[in-house]
């Protein structure tokens, strides 16, 4: 049986199948595995750029004052923050170290977004001293501290308010950040979100140029958008009435879904753009207000495709009647998505990839967890040890999440273009798990 075609949207554009050896980027597979080690982690740089461009020409093309701020807690390096700078993408960032990596790869300060729930005093320090853009508040506590930092500096910080609309987006309750119980945002229904813009507009330290809200991720449909639409824009116009607010800034976030297995593709870009451009422009008429500068934040969706997981196959358990279980050298250190969002993936065999699929197995990863699964009921032609299976779709929150456990070594990652690898990210070494045990020193 052929490579199925219907793989062509899950695995990177430039997958090829030939004489049944799986290529990304022009490089076979099983080679890179060999030259860089597995399990790997394959980007392709053609892919991730494409992605960029599109979600940049969708989005402006309708709303020409849109920003496009890549959530870079899906995956970042210095690679990554350089590819978005040349690619003329904002980064959205929730922490610290991710507001350090992108700086250590000359990220414009000013292009960055802060993000998150609880920042520490020292990270807004560190993120007004870098010049940040914005910084996204979260909690009356955290308005005060940002405007004490910004004071301490002699700065007036541009600041944007994180709200809660109230809208659910139907997605997995791990991933769910719009309802009224989230840990996320001021909620409007309460009140606090109106008491926040009345306290934002009167503290010194702080400019209030915007609101944001984020409703969770993967959104397959388009509806949760306009709600949310309306709800923030109706707010930002009662706003305006009762306190002469003026809204610059707006964010409906990011969540867009991508395709992992072939039963459920995501909607293409130009489905959200239109969605969420059109909507935004006719909320923004309804209650008269100019439209503000637009901000859209994908994650996921700029990077889950872009990126291929390489492991190698090892043992294999045959329990009669019941399942067998392809165990790979990699699994939850490096993807912990199916363990604790039940994540589904598609496997392909990157050295028969033409071979008729003559079994049905779970692959499993080596950490032990009897949870450490990475595709249950995978469809395979029949593989010996030696074998590398790709999992496509594993750009996006599998390297981000990644973790030590039992002490494993985090994958090496290499970059895929016009046919050449190129190592961003060596494997890790057993010294690399002593290099923080300062015991006996
Ligand atoms: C995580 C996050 C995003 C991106 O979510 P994706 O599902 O990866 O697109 C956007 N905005 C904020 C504030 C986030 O926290």
């Amino acid at each position: 049986m052929p490579f199925d075609p219907a793989f062509a949207s899950i695995f990177p554009r430039t997958a090829n199948v030939a004489a049944g050896r799986l290529s990304i980027g022009g490089c076979d597979a099983q080679e890179l595995t060999r030259e860089f080690g597995s399990p790997l982690y394959v980007f392709d740089e053609t892919e991730l750029r494409e992605t960029c461009r599109e979600y940049v020409a969708a989005f402006s093309s309708r709303y020409r004052e849109t920003t496009i701020t890549y959530a870079s807690k899906a995956y970042l390096s210095r690679w990554m923050a350089a590819l978005a700078r040349e690619e003329g993408i904002g980064l959205d960032v929730v922490s610290g170290g991710e507001l350090s990596v992108a700086m250590a790869a000359g990220f414009p300060a000013e292009r960055c977004h802060f993000h998150g729930n609880n920042k520490a005093e020292d990270e807004l320090h560190e993120a007004v001293d870098a010049g940040i853009g914005r910084i996204i508040v979260d909690n009356f506590g955290e308005l005060e501290l940002v405007a004490a930092v910004a004071r301490a500096r002699g700065r007036r910080q541009p600041i944007i308010l994180r709200l809660s609309p109230g809208v659910d987006a139907h997605t997995h309750a791990k991933t769910t950040t719009g309802t009224l119980d989230t840990k996320f945002g001021l909620p409007i229904s309460t009140g606090a979100a109106g008491q926040a813009v009345v306290d934002a507009l009167r503290t010194d330290g702080v400019e209030l140029v915007g609101l944001h809200c984020h409703l969770g991720s993967p959104l397959f449909s388009l509806e949760p958008y306009d709600e949310a639409n309306a709800v923030m824009l109706a707010f930002a116009a009662e706003m305006r009435a009762k306190h002469g607010f003026e809204l610059r800034e707006y964010s409906p976030g990011g969540g867009f879904a991508s395709q992992y297995v072939r039963e459920r593709p995501a909607p293409p870009v130009d489905a959200y753009a239109e969605a969420i451009a059109s909507s935004f422009l006719r909320r923004c008429r309804d209650h008269d207000l100019p439209p503000p500068r637009l901000f859209v934040e994908p994650g996921r969706s700029l990077v889950a495709r872009a990126g291929v997981a390489l492991y190698t196959v090892g043992a294999r358990k045959e329990v009669e009647g019941l399942r067998t279980w392809v165990s790979v050298d990699g699994g939850m250190a490096d993807n912990i998505r199916p363990a604790i969002y039940d994540a589904k993936y598609e496997a392909v065999v990157v050295n028969r990839a033409d071979d008729e699929a003559s079994e049905t197995v779970t692959i499993a990863g080596k950490y032990c967890e009897s949870g450490d699964l990475l595709v249950k009921d995978a469809r395979l032609p029949r593989t010996q040890p030696g074998d590398v299976i790709a999992l496509p779709a594993s750009g996006a929150y599998n390297l981000s999440m990644a973790s030590n456990y039992n002490m494993a070594l985090k994958p090496a990652v290499v970059v895929v273009r016009d046919g050449r690898g190129r190592l961003i990210r060596r494997r890790e070494t057993y010294a690399d798990l002593l290099t923080t045990d300062v015991w006996g020193e």
